[in-house]
């Protein structure tokens, strides 16, 4: 069994006090299922603080993003050996607001997702579709066009220690979650490319649905065979909602 991971991208929200209040919080809910995973992504400033208030708990650590480079004369860029130090074992790539908002291609997101794998951490690789997309029918094009540019770079092995995020663009802090069964159909349809390349790569492979995910809702998306968590932005903020959602994948276990 792949088991879940609930993943909290905390985006650019909270303070000092905010973030501690709030993964202390986290850290006193986590569930203890070994098959449910909790991570929080917090932003940069708060990594070294969140670091070590995680300490020995079994909640993980990650960033929300990283740079295709090494080091060097890149200003207010973050390396991946960087985030590692600091205690990261994940890092977002390829977030649709990083598509959208910061230009990034999905060549710049598959370096990024290979330097992350250099640097030692398991990259969390956002698809998924805008409205637009979805209504003119090209989702499946939209997501093979995202995978295929990682699958060009770093291979179909690269994909035993990655994580999948399908994230239509539409649900993404809308309220407007994507049904249980539109989710599952894309998560199936990424999951069989990868089959098609490599079975076992493809069955090792979580696959998180992020969107609108709350805790009445996550168990339904949840349920669906190819759906292996969740990628949290709004719900993670709050230690009772992101618990709620953790609490709806230790029921399936
Ligand atoms: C996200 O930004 O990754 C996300 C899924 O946000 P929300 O849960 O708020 O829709």
């Amino acid at each position: 069994m792949r088991g879940y991971l609930v993943a909290g991208n905390w985006k650019m929200n909270g303070s000092t006090a905010a973030s501690a209040e709030l993964v202390d919080r986290i850290i006193a809910g986590a569930p203890a299922s070994e098959l449910v995973e909790l991570l929080v992504c917090p932003p940069f400033p708060y990594i070294s603080q969140v670091a070590d208030k995680l300490g020995g708990s079994k909640v993980r650590l990650g960033a929300q993003n990283v740079s295709e480079h090494e080091s060097g004369a890149f200003t207010g860029e973050t390396a991946g050996s960087m985030l590692r130090e600091l205690g990261c074992e994940y890092v977002i790539v390829g977030h649709s607001e990083r598509r959208a908002l910061m230009g990034e291609t999905s060549l710049i997101v598959a370096l990024k997702f290979q330097a992350a794998q250099q640097a030692g951490m398991t990259p969390i690789l956002c698809v998924g579709e805008t409205l637009e997309q979805r209504e003119a029918g090209q989702t499946e094009a939209v997501i093979d066009e995202q995978l295929q540019a990682v699958l060009e770079l770093a291979g179909i092995e690269a994909f035993n220690s990655a994580v999948i995020a399908y994230e239509p663009v539409w649900a993404i802090g809308t309220g407007m979650t994507a049904t249980p069964e539109q989710a599952q159909d894309v998560h199936r349809h990424i999951r069989a490319t990868l089959e098609s390349l490599h079975e076992s790569v493809a069955e090792g492979v979580k696959i998180l649905y992020g969107g609108s995910v709350k805790g009445d809702n996550a168990g339904g998306l949840f349920s669906n065979p190819d759906i292996d968590g969740g990628l949290i932005g709004g719900a993670s903020l709050k230690s009772t909602d992101f618990l709620a959602i953790a609490q709806a994948a230790v029921e399936l276990v």
